[in-house]
């Protein structure tokens, strides 16, 4: 826990955005005695990471189901801290099917990292030896190229000189990193790709594994959260948006808001989306170029498709489906819905542009199709109600040469600070960026004083073999 600062610093941090870096933030500096106002224009906490009543049913339901992994330390720091992190169930062993129907179980054996996956990855059925070699040295290459060297290149030139084959990139690399970074291959930049499979997979025994809430977003990330934030003494404010920043000699002095008196602020950190962030902005030529950077900066779409039958389609919990337009299924169990009994199945579809051109009809029937096939059935469930969202603006996109363009979270201005998770933080646009870029932000507010507070964890030690067979460091 961070030593109180409040001796230092004259302490009222407005915080703006109350999604994961804006919870993070306001965690942080709560823990450190600073006097914290949150402020969230919706009426909810959470942010991209959050649920919506579907009207047809009354069911409340995640915008989309969101996963970390176990690589993702400073989110569970912030769970840990915000007293949430029982609310998760970590996934030891994953459900591939494979493009002709076959389940395949992946899990780790108590080997340490990078060959805690080996047998796992071998025994997928429906990549030939060859297609295991093959995929097996440009996994190594990839892990042992410098990452500073990768960056601004183009991942889907990288796999192409690496001698990956269409069946492989479909059936493997997209699997992994569409998922992972809501991007088609052709739109990512070789460094974040590397990324994936490092902390993911090749550094640490449990970085691979999948931790799911069991509880609907709004319960942990609003209802739980807030309750905790206020225990800790952080003045938060739902449905109250903010218009505008005072800036006064250099230093930004007022936060204005839509409903009320201007809040007066020692310190503020904007922790609103990128494309939200320039009408907020004071006008000051420190800030041209942060204006310039996020304006530059692209977006990617995810798209959800909820499902209710009237009898249970699988008995598993997950499943990744490889080769099809459906990526992940995730077995929500039983529910009621308008008063009967239902079984709950969301698919997931990142980087889904594809959905573009379809009705709404058109892709549940799809997605539909895929889980019959997959999961045939003599009594075929009958699909009792169905929900597709799609948020357009899902992630920043991670293109080639991407790290040029995320800007840092100190700010031209002494005391303003900005967060999110298409900051600086090394990260793809996830929770754990979302959590690392609230965490920076709020280390900035006491350093700039001289009094340092350490907030951001580090990520899981790389193993000793994984060092010595990959370079890694
Ligand atoms: C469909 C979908 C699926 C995803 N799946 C995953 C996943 O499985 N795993 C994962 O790690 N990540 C996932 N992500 C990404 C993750 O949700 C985001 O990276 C993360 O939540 C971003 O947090 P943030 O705090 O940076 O921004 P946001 O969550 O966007 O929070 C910004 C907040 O600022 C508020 N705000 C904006 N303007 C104002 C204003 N003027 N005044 C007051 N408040 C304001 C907004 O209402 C919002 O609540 C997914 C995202 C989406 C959309």
């Amino acid at each position: 826990m961070p030593s109180s600062v409040s001796d230092s610093v004259s302490g009222r941090v407005v915080i703006v955005g109350g999604g994961l870096a804006g919870i993070a933030a306001a965690t942080a500096l709560a823990e450190a005695d600073l006097q914290v106002t949150l402020l969230e224009s919706r009426p909810q906490l959470g942010g991209r990471a959050t649920s919506y009543i579907d009207k047809a049913s009354g069911e409340t339901i995640d915008n989309c189901q969101h996963v970390s992994m176990g690589c993702c330390t400073n989110l569970r720091d912030l769970c840990e801290r915000l007293q949430v992190a029982d609310a998760f169930q970590t996934e030891s062993e994953l459900y591939f099917i494979a493009p002709n129907g076959e389940c395949c179980s992946f899990s780790a054996d108590p080997l340490p990292a990078p060959f805690h996956l080996t047998r796992a990855f071998l025994k997928l059925s429906y990549l030939s030896l060859r297609e295991k070699v093959l995929f097996a040295s440009a996994v190594r290459a990839l892990a042992q190229a410098r990452p500073e060297k990768l960056l601004g290149s183009n991942f889907a030139d990288w796999l192409r000189t690496h001698r990956q084959t269409d069946r492989l990139i479909q059936n493997v690399w997209e699997v992994v990193l569409v998922s992972a970074l809501s991007e088609s291959l052709d739109r990512i930049d070789a460094a974040y790709a590397r990324k994936v499979f490092v902390d993911g997979f090749l550094s640490h025994a449990d970085s691979w594994k999948v931790e799911i809430p069991r509880i609907d977003l709004d319960e942990l990330y609003s209802q739980r959260t807030r309750a905790a934030l206020a225990a800790k003494g952080v003045d938060v404010r739902v449905q109250t948006r903010a218009t505008g920043l005072t800036y006064e000699d250099e230093r930004v002095a007022q936060v204005s808001l839509h409903n009320g008196d201007p809040l007066i602020a020692d310190d503020v950190i904007l922790a609103v989306p990128q494309h939200q962030l320039s009408a907020l902005l004071p006008s000051s030529p420190k800030l041209d170029s942060l204006r310039q950077q996020v304006s530059q900066l692209e977006t990617a779409p995810i798209t959800s498709v909820h499902l209710w039958y009237d009898r249970p389609l699988t008995a598993l919990p997950h499943a990744v489906l490889v080769g099809r337009l459906s990526q992940w299924m995730f077995n929500r169990g039983q529910r009621t819905l308008n008063g009967e009994s239902a079984h709950y199945y969301q698919v997931v579809i990142s980087a889904s542009r594809q959905l573009r051109e379809w009705s709404q009809e058109d892709a549940i029937a799809a997605v539909a199709a895929e889980l019959r096939a997959v999961w045939p059935s003599h009594r075929v469930p009958k699909l009792l109600h169905s929900r597709m969202i799609t948020e357009r603006r899902a992630v920043f996109s991670v293109t080639p040469g991407i790290d040029a363009l995320r800007p840092v979270q100190q700010t031209g201005i002494e005391n303003l600070q900005i967060a999110g998770d298409y900051t600086q933080t090394g990260w793809p646009a996830t929770m754990e960026g979302a959590v690392i870029s609230g965490y920076l932000a709020a280390e900035n507010v006491p350093r700039r004083l001289g009094r340092p507070l350490q907030i951001v964890r580090p990520g899981l030690p790389f193993a000793g073999l994984s060092r010595w067979c990959l370079g890694l460091k």
